[in-house]
């Protein structure tokens, strides 16, 4: 690929979970990646490492996606080192390990959880609006949560049903920019945030709930968004896509 018309992506979140696998698929698909992290630049650093080991190119930048000007800068930055942007992936998020009944979920837990998954989002889908280049692309995160609605998950999924709203808003304020901007909604995924603070039962029990009897991987949820990133997702638009083994 001519270095000058490489396509460029952010993937906010991207030293650990989800995030690395996406940043990892897009490298080998010929991106330039943008590795956010928030706290973990060793982390960062391996993904980074791991692109070019593979032939492509990624740099590594600290924000934390809460900050619009910590967010306006990563993209200052990477347009600045990578000369654009053209697919943003709004990976960032953070579950409590700790799941807690509404009644019970104090003001710190949902000020955070808003502060990063929601106000996070909205911040970097505010920059790529003006700043991505014509046919870009926007992939948000949302979850299942939002379909199955388990107790425990009220403010973590409402903060993602508000990503699913903006999503479909967003594509349609983005006429005439040939930009599209979608949510990919993962199942159960075996990371950090999933896996931290259950039991072996409640790991089992909710892997079971898929047809396909498993939890998903980071590469099977890298995968919806490389589809959605890449010409095959063209025509998808102000969508959300389950991907969750059949879930829900
Ligand atoms: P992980 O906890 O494994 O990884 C989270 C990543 O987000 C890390 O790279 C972390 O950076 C980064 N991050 C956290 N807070 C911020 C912040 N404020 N600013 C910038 N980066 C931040 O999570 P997953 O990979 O499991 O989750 C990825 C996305 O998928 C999230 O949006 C999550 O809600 C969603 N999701 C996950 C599911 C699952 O079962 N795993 C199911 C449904 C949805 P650092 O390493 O620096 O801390």
């Amino acid at each position: 690929m001519n270095s000058k018309q490489q396509q460029v992506a952010i993937v906010t979140g991207a030293s650990r979970g989800i995030g690395a696998a996406i940043a990892q698929r897009l490298g080998r698909e010929g991106y330039a990646v943008v590795v956010n992290y928030a706290g973990n630049a060793a982390e960062a650093a391996r993904v980074v490492q791991a692109i070019a080991d593979g032939g492509g190119s990624a740099i590594a930048v600290q924000a934390d996606v809460a900050d619009p000007a910590a967010v306006r800068a990563l993209f200052d930055q990477a347009i600045a080192q990578l000369g654009r942007v053209d697919v943003l992936v709004n990976n960032a998020g953070i579950m409590p390990p700790q799941l807690p009944a509404l009644a019970d979920t104090g003001d710190d837990t949902f000020d955070r959880l808003v502060a990063v998954n929601l106000k996070g989002s909205f911040n970097t889908m505010r920059e790529a609006g003006t700043r991505l280049q014509h046919g870009g692309r926007v992939i948000n995160f949302s979850s299942s949560l939002v379909g199955t609605r388990l107790p425990g998950y009220a403010v973590y999924a409402a903060t993602k049903a508000a990503v699913e709203t903006m999503t479909n808003i967003l594509a349609k304020e983005m006429r005439g920019k040939g930009i599209t901007v979608n949510a990919v909604a993962p199942g159960p995924t075996a990371t950090a945030l999933f896996l931290d603070g259950k039991t072996p039962e409640t790991i089992a029990r909710l892997s079971a709930m898929a047809p396909l009897e498993r939890l998903g991987t980071p590469d099977d949820i890298a995968a919806a968004v490389a589809f959605l990133a890449g010409p095959d997702g063209a025509w998808i638009n102000g969508q959300t896509l389950r991907a969750n083994g059949g879930m829900v």
